[in-house]
């Protein structure tokens, strides 16, 4: 862990705040399993939620006009409260699906947006209709993933753009029962907040390639000085993954040349 992740390093910043909530944070608590600190302590969110959140607020909702459409697949709560529910893409409809129904998805629409339950597998969209798709850490609870790349691929625009985040460790994909066969000692709350399906190695981006979308992971904030990372409570120099059809769809988000 480098100094700028450690406690000690917000704390040489007093200034550090939730870019969520807007609060100022003294001391981020937390999270997670294994747990490892960053949560807010005023509205629960996480770094990458803070910086997805950042993210679609400068970068992704201002290029969206009205007629556009977004589409998430398995919203976490944070994210039915804050990103998809929390009108940042707008003037875009936004539509989220998950197999199940949960209390958070009833939340949507009070916020202007919709719910259908449906599976990742078999999404009841049209083809090419959507400009935006999030489908963040919810591959690895999906046992027939192929089947949900596949279908992000087929519902997203030739100029859409797909983000299909999730933790990558070190080796090969393995499922969830052979990594847990291979290491009993994780317990089944591992599982639980890491995927019951799969775990993703680096060869994940051979499996967005062969649902026919082109993978591209991304410095979210490439111009930002070191100590807006710290005093936003993000990790350095944070990353993310994004797919799309075409270059059109990247080019259409992040200019001419991503990093
Ligand atoms: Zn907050």
């Amino acid at each position: 862990m480098t100094r700028r992740e450690t406690q000690a390093g917000v704390a040489d910043f007093p200034k550090a705040s939730c870019g969520v909530c807007e609060r100022p944070v003294a001391r981020f608590e937390p999270y997670g399993v294994p747990p490892r600190i960053g949560r807010c302590p005023h509205c629960g969110a996480k770094p990458r939620s803070r910086a997805l959140h950042r993210l679609v607020r400068e970068r992704i909702g201002p290029r969206l006009e009205a007629g556009d459409r977004v589409l998430e697949v398995g919203p976490s709560r944070f994210s039915a409260d804050h990103v998809i529910g929390g009108r940042l893409f707008m003037p875009a409809r936004c539509v989220a699906v998950d197999v199940r129904r949960r209390r958070h998805h009833r939340r949507l629409g009070a916020a202007g947006g919709r719910f259908v339950a449906a599976s990742a597998t078999l999404l009841p969209f049209a083809n090419a209709c959507f400009d935006v798709i999030l489908c963040n850490n919810t591959l690895p609870y999906v046992r027939e993933d192929h089947r949900a790349l596949a279908e992000i691929a087929r519902c997203l625009k030739r100029d859409g753009l797909a983000m299909v985040d999730t933790h990558r460790g070190p080796g090969t994909t393995r499922t969830a029962d052979a990594h847990r066969r291979e290491h009993p000692e994780l317990g089944e709350a591992w599982f639980a907040a890491n995927g019951d399906a799969w775990v993703y190695g680096g060869d994940f981006l051979d499996r967005v390639r062969g649902a026919g979308l082109e993978p591209a992971e991304l410095e979210l904030f490439p111009d930002a000085p070191d100590r807006f990372f710290i005093s936003n409570g993000l990790k350095p120099r944070v990353r993310a993954l994004f797919a799309s059809r075409h270059p059109a769809g990247l080019r259409r988000f992040f200019g001419e040349a991503p990093a």
